[in-house]
Order: structure tokens, then sequence, then C-alpha cells
């Protein structure tokens, strides 16, 4: 069967200042395929998730979605933007609009989808991550993993062809992270194609087809999960999964 690549970087450089912090990645994502992108802090995970879906204009080589050139000179951007979902650390409700006001806002302005038709799919989704009883709540009555919930059906509503998802559980409580990664698990079950940055190493190894190993701007390591959680061949992944004992 033939692999459809959806999303593809070649060569790709990215600086800041005199800081190159992208160097050389060359990354592809066929449909359907769950990557987890781990690495220290300050490796450039969330730099190469913002440039995946033209967040940050890039130094040099190509990203390609759908084998269309993306850039941030490109007119089609908010095009692509719409279809590659990113959810990230903080969820930036807006605070005076209810829940359903939140999630409907986007679809509304952005796509001119009919109210009725996107408050039918908005109460779906909501069921689906177990908050339709929320919908005329407002974003401080809900805890942090309700919110983070609701900002994954904000980005789900948009009917994407890829979800990024940018380390989403590092600003919850405990008990918090466990019902936002199985809303993420089972959304890979669904067959939705991904990029996950993560610290949670056991969810890790359950939700990814390959895990991507990054250290100071390159990618070191990628594999199978098992393999790659069990035995890495480079020491740089050895030493920082032992961070994790
Ligand atoms: P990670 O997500 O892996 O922690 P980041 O992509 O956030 O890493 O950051 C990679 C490097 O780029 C860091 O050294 C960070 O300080 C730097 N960086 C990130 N964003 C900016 C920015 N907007 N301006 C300048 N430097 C940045
Ligand atoms: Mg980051």
């Amino acid at each position: 069967m033939k692999q459809e690549i959806l999303l593809q970087t070649e060569h790709l450089h990215k600086s800041f200042d005199n800081q190159e912090v992208l160097r050389d990645i060359s990354f592809s994502l066929t449909k359907g395929e769950v990557v987890v992108i781990i690495g220290p802090s300050g490796c450039g995970k969330s730099t190469f998730l913002r440039c995946l879906n033209g967040l940050e204009p890039i130094n040099s080589g190509q990203i390609r979605f759908h084998g269309e050139e993306i850039s941030a000179q490109n007119k089609q951007l908010h095009r692509v933007r719409q279809k590659i979902g990113m959810v990230f650390q903080s969820y930036d409700l807006f605070p005076h609009l209810s829940i359903l006001e939140n999630i409907l806002l986007a679809p509304m302005k952005a796509q001119g989808r009919a109210r009725q038709e996107v408050e039918k799919e908005a109460i779906e989704l909501l069921t689906r991550v177990g908050l339709a009883e929320k919908r005329d709540a407002y974003p401080r009555q809900l805890s942090g993993g309700q919110k983070q919930r609701v900002a994954i059906v904000r980005s789900l509503i948009m009917q994407p062809d890829v979800m990024l998802f940018d380390e989403v559980t590092a600003a919850l409580d405990p008990e918090m992270v466990r019902e936002v990664l199985q809303v993420i698990l089972e959304l890979a079950n669904t067959g939705m194609t991904m990029v996950i940055v993560t610290h949670e190493m056991e969810f890790a190894q359950a939700v990814a087809d390959r895990v991507i190993f990054m250290d100071k701007g390159v990618i070191v390591e990628e594999g199978q999960p098992e393999k790659f959680f069990n035995c890495p061949q480079t020491e740089r992944a050895k030493q920082f999964l032992n961070m994790f004992h």
C-alpha cells in the first residue's frame, strides 16, 4: 500500500538572531501516522512544530503540506493553518465567551460555516471528550484539564488533516494529565495524523507509531517506540531516558 505523505520537511534550517535552533531537519509524516517528538528543553521542539504550520518563517529548506510548498510568504497560508490544528501548553480560551461560543468562533468566522451545522458538530465533539454538560459554562468555571480538552475540541472542529500537540499536559496538575492524554489516545485510535511533543514517556510509548529524539536542533535518533525506549542506540538518548527512571 502506498503511503500518502501529508507533511514533509527537507533540510529545514531555522535561526533566531545568530542562534541556529533547527539544523537540517528532514522529516515526513504519512497519513494516519502518530509521531512523538521528545528531547531536552530548548532543543527546538516547539520551534519545529511552529515551522510545520507556518507560524515561524524558516531560513532555508522546504516544508510541504500535501506536496505543496508552504512558506510564511504563501498566500494560502491561512488555509494551510486551518488544516493543521495545534494545541499548546496554555489553552487561551476567550474568558468572556461560553465554551460553546469559544468553539464556534473560528469555524463560523474563518470558514464561514453555518451555526446550526457547526453547533451540532461541537456538541458531538464535546460529548466525545466528556464535556457536553459544560457547553454553556465559562472558561473560569473549568479545571485546567477540562479547558485543555475544550482547546482540543476547538482545534478539531476545524476538521484538520493533522494535529500538532505541544506539551499539552505540562501545565496541568497530575490528576488532570491522564484525562487529557486519554483524549489524545482516543484521537489516535480514530486514525488522526498527529505530531506530539511530550515529556510523558509512558504515554509516548503507548501512542507513538514512531519516536523522534531531538537534541540541539537535530534529529539524533528515531525509530519504533518499543525499540527506542528499550534499547536506544545513541548515548544522548540513553542519558535523556535515564532522567525518567
Ligand atoms: P523546546 O520546545 O525544545 O524547549 P524551543 O523550540 O522553544 O525548544 O526553543 C529552542 C531554542 O530557540 C531555545 O534556545 C530558545 O531560547 C530559542 N527560541 C525559541 N523561540 C525564540 C524566539 N521567538 N526568539 C528567540 N529565541 C527563541
Ligand atoms: Mg517547547
